[in-house]
């Protein structure tokens, strides 16, 4: 079995970019499993499914092709044969996804194409259930935490640069509100795994995080 790294943890921690670069330095292949459960909400809206209803969502999962592409680099994410790499960072989508991958059948459906996905090689994979569902035996864990205000600063920056026009605060209320949906819900809830190592990144800069996270790998 290839090596398993699992980041977990709340939005806007920087898991993401931590991820992606310590995959980097270690060779191995990157995976961003909220751009699946992203990808599927892009659909659901523009199709305009009901998300709330399971039966909807599991006639959609039956319709829908999600892939990673480039999965060793800088993860492409494709719907249906459609590159939704940018849409799926969309406001709109960000403030749904919490409720499609709230489903037994959402999860169950990513649950599957995630573990084939790991077989893939070296892999550093990131999420909310990585640790606890996943990649249950994964050699390491770690859970990537921050103070509120710290999360939402970050997702402020990286959303700006990405172009779209964003307010601070409201940035704020809609990621406590994603947390508080993705700690309650029954299925697979955000938790830090047993066996996870916690990172608080609330004062420390990506190299810092990095570099730790690289150092307890290599132990
Ligand atoms: O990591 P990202 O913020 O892109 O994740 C978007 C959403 O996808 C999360 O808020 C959560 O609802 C869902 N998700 C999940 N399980 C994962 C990854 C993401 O439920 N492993």
């Amino acid at each position: 079995r290839p090596i398993q790294i699992a980041i977990d943890g709340p939005a806007g921690a920087g898991k993401s970019t931590v991820a992606k670069r310590l995959a980097k330095e270690l060779g191995y292949c990157y995976i961003d499993t909220g751009a699946m459960y992203r990808a599927l909400t892009f659909k659901a809206l523009k199709k305009k499914y009901d998300i709330n209803n399971e039966d909807t969502l599991r006639d959609l999962i039956k319709k829908t092709h999600i892939e990673i592409k480039n999965v060793c680099k800088e993860n492409q994410i494709f719907v249906d044969s459609k590159n939704v790499t940018y849409e799926i960072r969309k406001p709109e989508v960000s403030n749904n996804v919490s409720l499609v991958a709230k489903s037994k059948h959402v999860r169950e459906y990513m649950l599957k194409l995630q573990r084939e996905m790991a077989q893939s090689g070296g892999v550093v994979m990131d999420g909310r259930d990585i640790g606890t569902v996943v990649l249950p035996e994964a050699e390491v864990k770690f859970f990537l935490t921050a103070s509120l205000q710290a999360r939402a600063h970050r997702r402020y920056l990286e959303l700006d640069k990405k172009g779209f026009n964003v307010d601070l605060d409201t940035i704020a209320q809609e990621i406590s509100l994603r947390d508080e949906i993705d700690q309650q819900r029954e299925y697979a809830p955000l938790i830090q795994a047993i066996d996870a190592i916690l990172v608080d990144t609330s004062n420390q800069t990506i190299d810092e995080v990095v570099e730790s996270l690289k150092q307890e790998v290599e132990r």
